[in-house]
């Protein structure tokens, strides 16, 4: 392979029934250009970055490139939006470009988001802005820092048109989006609606072949697999809410089937601790609360068994009894990966009553007296490394609240290295932060001024061992930074 070639030379949806997508060309953009490409990732593929920084890639990337051989595809899926049912969402702003083999042989997609309109298009324009693409760039690589599984972000690019929003023009971007798979909760509803049992059992297959090929053989493979998303997702919702992070909009069109998280637009990671916080400005009735996650995680998986019935018995309600087994252990696996989590942040292994009081007491407390979730959990990591207790206890409402929580703490914690070092891989010093993001997505727009867009990208990468030159990065927003709404502004 030369160095300047195009690496998406697959398009694995080709196989699916051809009601899953349609064929088509991204739109073609003004003027095109590159305003970032994450070298670290492409170099995680084994890929090289000179086609993607050459104008043949940018080309390719944006709309005006030569598609004769390859296959872009925009993907159709149904979905419940806040609770209610869509029959056809689909790729409405999204062109599936194809895959690229990494080095250890697996498939990326490499999907550009904001390249013009498609069948699935509605009333929409097809395009999304220069910062949104930027949000989700830093989202990307915030979520992948803190090892939780994502979609990421291979490039953006801006596309010399603006675009209306809010009554404004703003600049135009596009995100080439990497991505396991794109197949949704949304997919299989899509399926089940237009082909029934026969569109639900080529995305299973699919699935099973691409992302869960342990289950290929078995007998019971479809209720299997049923267990094995569910699953995934359990262990996923657990990481978000550990580092108290909200999706924002957990429709069934953007939960995937592989355990990552995706189309996390107006998503947040909370400042100071409160259980019910939401972001979203769409979100008006707290669907999506950080602590509603996991039950929404339980109810798309629901709408998912309900497309496999036919898949797993042609008696309905043995079907349905098989369903309800095969989700039932999710509950468990959530609730078991979040405590076991929560108790790795406070550095307790012990199962005694008192430790159990105060695991149970601790977001309360932090919720109680306004703590910043992030600020504490990290000065409680560095206190139990052998700082002192002052940084924590200056979170606190008063000293007397903060000295009687560490003297509950000091009796119950552990002070193995071990769990000091797993305290230390539970509790990111760096998150990224609304107000931070806010302000590198200003300054690209406002000034074109990217310092702080690439400051965060880097920084982010490591999120538990913050340099001198970031530790400005770590602060709460001052009172008049505070961004108490997130919109999708895409
Ligand atoms: P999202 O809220 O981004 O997950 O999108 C929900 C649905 O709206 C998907 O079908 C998107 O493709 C579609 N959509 C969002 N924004 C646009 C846009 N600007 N133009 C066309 N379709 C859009
Ligand atoms: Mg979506």
């Amino acid at each position: 392979m030369t160095q300047n070639a195009n690496p998406i030379k697959h398009q694995i949806y080709l196989s699916l029934p051809n009601d899953m997508y349609t064929q088509l060309t991204p739109k073609r953009v003004e003027s095109p250009a590159l305003l970032a490409l994450n070298h670290d990732l492409l170099h995680q593929y084994g890929v090289e970055s000179d086609w993607f920084e050459d104008v043949e890639g940018i080309n390719f990337l944006s709309g005006n490139g030569d598609y004769s051989s390859s296959d872009p595809v925009a993907m159709a899926y149904a979905g419940h939006q806040f609770g209610y049912y869509s029959p056809l969402l689909g790729d409405g702003r999204a062109h599936m470009l194809g895959q690229i083999q990494t080095r250890d042989g697996n498939y990326v997609d490499v999907q550009l988001k904001g390249s013009g309109r498609t069948p699935y298009s509605r009333g929409g324009d097809g395009r999304a802005t220069v910062g949104a693409v930027i949000r989700e760039y830093l989202i990307g690589e915030a979520m992948a820092g803190l090892g939780i599984p994502t979609t990421r972000t291979i490039a953006i690019l801006s596309t010399g048109e603006n675009v209306m929003r809010d009554y404004q023009m703003v600049p135009g971007g596009i995100q080439v989006r990497a991505a396991s798979s794109h197949i949704r909760v949304g997919s299989f509803q899509y399926a089940y609606a237009k082909s029934g049992e026969s569109g639900v059992k080529a995305l299973a297959d699919h699935l099973i072949e691409h992302h869960y090929p342990e289950l290929s053989d078995l007998d019971d493979k479809y209720p299997a697999l049923l267990e094995a998303i569910g699953n995934r997702q359990a262990h996923l919702i657990a990481k978000w809410m550990l580092v108290g992070f909200i999706h924002g909009v957990m429709n069934t069109d953007n939960m995937s089937l592989v355990g990552e998280t995706i189309d996390f637009g107006p998503c947040a990671f909370m400042d100071e601790f409160k259980a019910g916080k939401v972001f979203s400005s769409i979100d008006r009735e707290s669907r999506y609360a950080w602590n509603q996650q996991a039950n929404i995680g339980y109810w798309n998986l629901s709408r998912l068994a309900e497309t496999l019935l036919p898949l797993f018995d042609s008696d309905d309600e043995q079907a349905i009894k098989i369903a309800e087994t095969r989700l039932q252990p999710y509950v468990s696996t959530f609730q078991d990966a979040f405590q076991q989590g929560l108790k790795a942040k406070l550095g307790i292994t012990s199962d005694s009553e008192i430790a159990e009081d105060l695991i149970n007491h601790a977001l309360p407390t932090l919720e109680r007296e306004g703590i910043d979730f992030t600020l504490f959990f990290d000065a409680l990591t560095r206190h139990a490394q052998g700082e002192s207790d002052a940084q924590l206890l200056s979170l606190f409402s008063a000293p007397d609240v903060g000295q009687a929580w560490l003297s509950q703490w000091e009796q119950v914690r552990d002070r193995g290295e071990d769990v000091i070092s797993a305290m230390r891989r539970a509790n990111p010093a760096l998150i990224a932060r609304n107000h931070q993001v806010e302000k590198a997505i200003d300054d690209a727009m406002e000034r074109n001024d990217f310092t702080l867009f690439h400051r965060l990208a880097e920084a982010l990468k490591t999120p538990y061992d913050v340099s001198e030159d970031n530790r400005d990065l770590q602060a709460a927003p001052e009172p008049q930074e505070r961004v108490l709404r997130t919109f999708c502004g895409t």
